[in-house]
């Protein structure tokens, strides 16, 4: 069997040639937590083989995180350093890649004062606009992964020792990522080809119009006309082929931010920057949240609508059959990237401009013209399970099944 250092320089080749897929020359950027320093070190020495130059970390620390928010002045969380934007701002402009290590504590914020996290959150979004739209709209190339934490492994298994939740979660990361073929990085490129055909099968069909039904779900979304389907693999401006999640397994495109109706529930927790929200339900009046209910974190899921106007719309219809590998492992990640992928889901906030023809050049006035929703914010929940179907309605009034039972009705081959 393969040793725990070997899997992670695989997956460390893997997070550097097919996530950033980092150029000759090229500047990166990894953020990433202390306690994934072991596997960090891998990257940077993966990204200097591929040749990138000016390689930096920016380290996070769980524990400053939740001290900063506990101990700072309203005016401090209010305002976000204005040399950390001009340095992020100035790697974009200059064409750097971004590769961001993922691994929330998803209770790092219980019984903060959700007003301070939420004014943070805010102040962060405004000042990162910029920054964001380089990756919104890939023109750089950005990865995100996932390594274990000793908070989340417990989260996920909490009645195991540490250590043995550690084992088990990296068991199914190396499993769920591919790294544990034997070539994961061929594997990639045979996944990203069967996302290829299915984005290309929905952008034929242009449908007009999506219709849930599943228990506590009825809602109708429209879709923007000439909406494109991502998924899998993207290009950067300068043609570079990245993958910004891994794992993936969606397909996904822009709603129509004045055309949804009715009312969805979710069926994943979501954290929300370090705060769980769940058994949650939102109704849409033409597009916008007109009424929300939520047994855990209510008050986190208000501030999160209440952000700026296009956070009560959505950016992002996302279809993942409930067979997909991650899906099959039964578990709850209480991590986005991984529960997303485990089921379809929504996204409320900003939406990709990559969605619609023509997107990364309009302006922010333009986008909205075309239906497309603009925000500081972009947050995925799962509402996808076995019992949910899905039609797609024609232009011409036909409507066909996408998804039964949460798996594929149309023909994917
Ligand atoms: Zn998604
Ligand atoms: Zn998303």
């Amino acid at each position: 069997m393969a040793s725990l250092l070997d899997n992670l320089k695989k997956y460390a080749k893997l997070a550097i040639q097919t996530g950033v897929n980092i150029q000759k020359g090229q500047p990166l950027i990894i953020n990433c937590p202390i306690e994934g320093a072991e596997f960090a070190h891998l990257l940077v020495e993966e990204a200097y083989n591929a040749g990138a130059e000016d390689v930096r970390v920016e380290w996070t620390d769980e524990v400053l995180t939740r001290m900063k928010f506990e101990r700072e002045p309203m005016r401090i969380l209010e305002n976000f350093p204005e040399w950390k934007v001009q340095m992020l701002n100035s790697h974009v402009e200059k064409g750097g890649a971004v590769l961001s290590v993922y691994a929330p504590n998803p209770d790092l914020l219980k019984g903060v004062d959700p007003k301070r996290v939420a004014a943070a959150n805010k102040a962060s979004g405004q000042a990162l606009k910029k920054y964001r739209s380089y990756m919104m709209n890939d023109r750089v190339q950005w990865s995100i992964v996932s390594v274990p934490t000793e908070k989340w492994a417990k989260k996920i298994y909490p009645d195991l020792a540490v250590e043995e939740a550690m084992d088990k979660l990296w068991e199914q990361i190396f499993r769920i990522t591919r790294v544990d073929q034997e070539d994961p990085i061929q594997a990639w490129k045979e996944h990203n080809e069967r996302l290829r055909k299915a984005r290309e099968i929905l952008n034929e069909k242009q449908y007009k119009k999506l219709v849930y039904k599943a228990p506590g779900t009825d809602l109708e979304i429209e879709l923007p006309e000439n909406h494109i389907w991502s998924g899998g693999s993207s290009l950067s401006e300068k043609g570079a082929e990245f993958n910004p999640n891994m794992p993936t397994e969606e397909v996904f495109t822009a709603p129509h931010k004045d055309g949804v109706n009715g009312t969805v529930v979710n069926t994943k927790p979501l954290n929300y920057n370090g705060n769980l929200i769940d058994k949650f339900s939102l109704t849409f009046k033409d597009g916008k949240v007109v009424d929300f209910t939520a047994e855990e974190g209510y008050e986190t899921l208000k501030h999160l609508l209440d952000t700026d106007e296009g956070s009560r719309r959505l950016g992002e219809v996302a279809l993942v059959p409930h067979n997909s590998p991650i899906s099959q492992s039964g578990l709850i990640f209480f991590n986005t990237l991984y529960d997303e992928n485990a089921s379809c889901h929504l996204a409320l906030g900003e939406a990709y401009p990559t969605n619609v023809e023509g997107g990364p050049e309009m302006s922010e006035e333009e986008l909205k013209e075309k239906g497309i929703n603009v925000s500081i914010n972009h947050e995925d929940f799962m509402m996808g399970s076995a019992e949910l179907d899905i039609d797609g309605v024609t232009k011409d009034g036909k409507t066909e099944p996408i998804m039964r039972n949460g798996n594929w009705a149309l023909d994917m081959e």
